[in-house]
């Protein structure tokens, strides 16, 4: 698998009905197959013409569009947001849902939020009001603290020089036709099929002397 130009939509690591009851099927088509496949399309469109660029990973895009002119770098921004988040998402869940927190996770979750539920109850509350479109994450910062933030539409903790570890997709094409309008059933039955041994690998990611390499700035 390449990180760079030409982007692939990358299949996902389960069958398009293996989230039922929580996820549905169709929904799970359209939003790999139509949705992200259009932002893998978009990008790749974008940096038909741009050498230096086709050499970048999708982090580096992302880090590096800013100092682009805003043309070019806000829709690249965009699209490249848009790869990095969805497959970030597809990713951190399973329908085999594992464990939990590994001890480490635990015991960081606990020292930021004060309990496992506690940090559960603060992050569905914060996918509940994101306004419109966008995600909720759990993130680690630069002194590998931990802290839950939203962004709008496509944006990452990435330019935002945090490290993410866990996310939820809000926009309503990732619920609506299971689940309506209403947000909150779909966070709760997202809990379900979170995929923590994704989410523990990021964390260990994250721990590395020299994870801040890329994600702060350094690179
Ligand atoms: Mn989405």
């Amino acid at each position: 698998m390449s990180d760079h130009y030409p982007f692939e939509n990358l299949p996902l690591p389960y069958a398009y009905d293996a989230l039922e009851p929580y996820i549905d099927e169709q929904t799970m088509h359209l939003h790999h197959d139509k949705h992200l496949q259009n932002y893998v399309d978009t990008l790749n469109g974008l940096l038909k013409d741009s050498p230096y660029l086709q050499t970048m990973s999708l982090v580096q895009l992302i880090c590096t569009t800013s100092r682009l002119r805003p043309q070019i770098g806000i829709p690249i921004a965009r699209n490249a947001g848009g790869v990095y988040n969805h497959r970030f998402y597809f990713n951190n869940l399973s329908p085999t849902s594992s464990a939990g927190p590994s001890p480490d996770l635990l015991v960081a979750i606990q020292c930021a939020f004060g309990n496992f539920t506690a940090f559960q109850e603060k992050f569905s509350h914060a996918a509940k009001s994101v306004f419109g479109s966008g995600y909720a994450w759990l993130v680690c910062g630069p002194q590998k603290e931990l802290s839950i933030l939203t962004t709008a539409n496509q944006e990452t903790p990435l330019t935002l020089g945090r490290y993410p570890l866990l996310t939820i997709d809000v926009w309503e094409h990732a619920y609506y036709l299971k689940h309506y309008n209403k947000r909150a059933d779909y966070i709760k039955d997202w809990w379900n099929i979170v995929n923590w041994d994704w989410v523990n690998a990021q964390y260990m990611l994250c721990m590395k002397p020299n994870c801040g390499k890329i994600f702060w700035g350094d690179y």
